[in-house]
């Protein structure tokens, strides 16, 4: 994990150079998200930045930030959980590829992958041979990490 205020500069600036501007409750709610390192929901990470950085934001606020820090690309909806992730490519200058999330049921920690060009390929022919149209290619698998597992073991 990059250290918050480097990823906090990054997105001031690429939210400077689309002519946005990052305020400073953009900034807590994408701070509270790096800082928490998880998936959460817009009520959980509300209440986060409440006990962690004792920055008051109304759940409602935090919806309509969290829908600017996703059109920034600078943080992730995961739609099937209905939660949010911060974007794991902040400080990275290369494009953004297809994200796959891999989501840990224990922990809720999350994994920002990217799905190689061929599989995406693959997976969008299986989607048209159904005779469906992909609208977004985004996958999210429910998984268990690492650390959760040998704790099971
Ligand atoms: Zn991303
Ligand atoms: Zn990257
Ligand atoms: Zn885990």
């Amino acid at each position: 994990m990059n250290n918050v205020q480097t990823e906090i500069d990054h997105a001031e600036k690429r939210c400077h150079s689309h002519g946005t501007r990052l305020t400073h409750k953009r900034k807590q709610v994408l701070a509270g998200l790096l800082l928490s390192g998880k998936a959460l929901s817009a009520y959980e990470l509300a209440s986060y930045c409440q006990t962690e950085i004792a920055e008051t934001i109304s759940v409602m606020s935090v919806y309509r930030i969290l829908d600017f820090l996703e059109g920034e690309q600078l943080v992730h909806k995961l739609k099937l959980a209905n939660k949010f992730v911060a974007c794991s490519h902040i400080s990275c200058s290369h494009s953004h590829g297809v994200p796959q999330f891999l989501i840990c049921n224990q922990c809720q920690s999350v994994r920002e992958i990217t799905i190689n060009q061929s599989t995406f390929k693959s997976l969008q022919q299986n989607v048209e041979e159904a005779g469906y149209h992909l609208v977004s290619p985004q996958l999210e698998m429910s998984c268990l990490c690492d650390e959760c597992m040998s704790k099971a073991a």
